[in-house]
Parts: structure tokens; sequence; C-alpha cells
């Protein structure tokens, strides 16, 4: 199709908005940004897209977008406890540029750059160290061994951010993904849609649709990320015929506030048809200590959720155990205890209330179990 041969006006555009925003630590000089936040990003990697820069209310010091987006000298006091590598992404590293730690699916960082660094990435340290962007000889490995995986069905391509790669680089990771006979789902985690939306043009869309389905996995954090554009973008998206999903990670000053996270879950259903997926609790990357909120509010926040959003707007909460332990849902739990066949269990208004299992097997789990 015509659209796909080189560079058209939809390209331009996203390639302005990236030139036209913060590049590097020098940028930030023509923006209102404290000092030393400014000279601590001349040791962090700083990149933003004017449009996301638009969206940022420089009147309101703890504004969501500018809180992570805009470097901050509290990203150098590392706290103790805090690790490099906070989820052992390489504690599954089979080759180069895969974390394979369940069996039907796994990673493929296909690239280390992303269109804008967020202040809050729990692979800071790997984008710092590897830096590097698409490369076709980078991947044969991982490719390599993605074919001689038979129990693979999914390959989530991550990094990084995906979606910064050309539509040709783009059509040439799916084609080769499509080859592969025992693969079935091609999953994007990208915060493209919310940093960079320009970028999801129709040549993108047409990069990524082949023999696989494919689900787009968005990084939406506040309410105030959805703009027309983005919307668009997800809209695009989603005529293709790929499912949406978002994850967001809970962030102190961000979205730790019951109004501003049910308004999230539920525009992300009803403007962007994005169905919530996962809630992460901040993981223990360094120098993300001041998004870090509690376990404790993240529980107090699902309670409240449970009872106001419909099941379609509700995420899981997870945490991702460091050391490559993988991810566990961190409740709330409903089920106060049981023994035998006797369950106690709390409603949405914290109530408790009894349940008796009624099995035909009348010797099914009748005298098992004293729970506590
Ligand atoms: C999160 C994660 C996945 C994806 O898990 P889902 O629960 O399917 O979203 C896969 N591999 C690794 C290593 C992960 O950390
Ligand atoms: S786009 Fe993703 S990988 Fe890149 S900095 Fe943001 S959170 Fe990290």
């Amino acid at each position: 199709m015509a659209r796909d041969q080189g560079e058209g006006v939809d390209d331009r555009r996203w390639q302005q908005d990236l030139r036209a925003g913060v590049q590097r630590a020098a940028d930030l000089r023509r923006l209102p940004v404290l000092e030393e936040d400014r000279r601590a990003a001349e040791q962090l990697k700083a990149r933003i897209p004017a449009s996301t820069l638009a969206l940022i209310d420089w009147d309101d010091p703890s504004d969501p977008i500018r809180r992570q987006a805009i470097p901050s000298a509290l990203e150098l006091e590392p706290l103790p406890g805090e690790r490099e590598d906070p989820i052992g992404d390489a504690a599954h590293s089979p080759v180069a540029r895969v974390t394979h730690r369940y069996p039907d699916r796994a990673l493929l960082y296909v690239t280390y750059i992303c269109s804008m660094y967020c202040r809050h990435c729990f692979r800071k340290e790997s984008l710092n160290e590897q830096g590097q962007g698409y490369s076709p000889a980078a991947l044969e490995p991982a490719l390599e061994y993605l074919a001689r995986t038979p129990a693979l069905r999914e390959v989530i391509l991550t990094g990084g951010d995906p979606l910064t790669l050309t539509d040709a680089q783009l059509r040439e990771v799916r084609e080769r993904l499509e080859a592969i006979d025992h693969l079935r789902l091609l999953r994007v985690h990208t915060r493209v849609p919310v940093t960079l939306p320009s970028r999801v043009t129709e040549g993108l869309v047409d990069a990524l649709d082949g023999r696989l389905q494919v689900c787009v996995v968005t990084h939406f954090n506040h309410p105030r990320e959805l703009v027309p554009e983005a919307r668009q973008a997800c809209r695009r998206l989603r005529r293709a015929g790929f499912m949406l999903l978002n994850q967001s990670v809970l962030l102190a000053g961000v979205n730790d506030d019951l109004e501003v996270m049910a308004e999230l879950c539920q525009e992300l259903v009803y403007s962007l048809g994005a169905k919530p997926y996962y809630l992460h609790h901040c993981d223990l990357a360094r120098g993300v200590s001041h998004f870090r909120t509690s376990i404790e509010r993240g529980l107090e926040l699902m309670r409240a959720l449970r009872g106001r959003l419909s099941g379609v707007c509700q995420p899981t909460y997870v945490l991702d155990l460091p050391g490559g332990h993988g991810k566990v849902p961190l409740g709330p739990c409903y089920v106060e205890h049981h023994a035998g066949r006797d369950w106690v269990l709390t409603s949405d208004q914290g109530e408790r209330h009894a349940y008796r299992e009624v099995l035909r097997d009348a010797t099914a789990g009748a005298d098992e179990g004293s729970g506590s």
C-alpha cells in the first residue's frame, strides 16, 4: 500500500513531536524546572515529546504528568533494599534480549529506546546500560530461541518501547514471529499511545496486522493522559481488531487517590475501550522511592474500587516478586476464613457473610482442612 512506502505526512508529525520536545538534560533549561532537578538530569536519561510537555500545568508543582516526565534529584537517592534488576528479569534470560519466566509466554526486548523516559520506570537501569535500539543481528539468537521453544504461545514485545521502531522494522519482527508456527499472540507493551500518540499511524497498524492475534497493552497512569490524540490512537488500534489492555503503576502523588484511580479505570474503558488489566505495585527499582506507596494503601484503594466500579473497569493489583519469582495478585482477599464447606466472606460493604458449599459428592471437602 502507498502509505507504507517511505515516510508520509503522518510520520513527519510524530518525528517533529519528538524533535520539539526534551531530548537531553540541557533542553530542560528552557522549562521552569528546579535547578537541582536539572543538574540531576545530567546523570539521568531524559526524553519528553512536545505533546506530553504541552499537557503539563507548570503552575502546579505536583502536576501528575510533570511528576512522571521531569527528572528529579530524588532519583539519585536510592534506598537500601532497592535493586538494579527489581523483578529479576535477568534470572530467566536464556539468551540475550529474552526473559522467559512462564512456559507459554516470553518477553522480547526489541529496543532499549523509549519515546519518553518515565521517571518511575522499573527497567531504568537496563535502559541505561544497554541504550541500544533495534538491530536485526542482536535479535537473531532471541528469534532462534523462540523458534526452538514449542511451549511458547505469546511473545511480548517490550524494551524499551517497541513502538519506537519504524513501520518497516515492526513489520520485519512481526513476519519473523509469524513464521514460528507455535506462536499465537503478539503482545505489544507500550507507552507510545500515552506519550507519543501521533506515532500510532495507519502504517504502524498495518505493520502489526497479520496472522497472529495482536494485543496492545498500554500504560496510562492518570485520567489527564486520556487526551483526544490518545483516544484517536487507541481507536485506530481497536479498529484494526487489536485487543486493548492497560497496565498502570500505583504511583504516589500521581494516582494513589480513590477519585483519580476510579476515574482512570472508568475512562480507560468508557473513552478508550481499554480493559484495566494490572495495577502494578511500584517495584523496588533504585531511585523511585518518591513514587512508592505502601501495599496497605494499595489494598485500601482496591477495596474501595470493588464496591464502586463495574467488573469491566477493575484491574488486578499485582506485585512482581524480586528475584524473578513472578507476579502475585496482592488482593484484597474477601475470604475471612473457612472450615470444611463453611466459608466466611466479606462483602464490598465490609459485612461478613456465611456461605455453605453444596456439593453432590458428600465426601468432597466435608471434613478436610480447618481454615484459619
Ligand atoms: C509480567 C510478565 C509476563 C506477562 O505476564 P501476564 O500475567 O501474562 O501478563 C511474562 N513474562 C515475564 C517475565 C513477566 O514479568
Ligand atoms: S516507556 Fe516503559 S520502558 Fe520506557 S521508560 Fe517508560 S516505563 Fe520505562
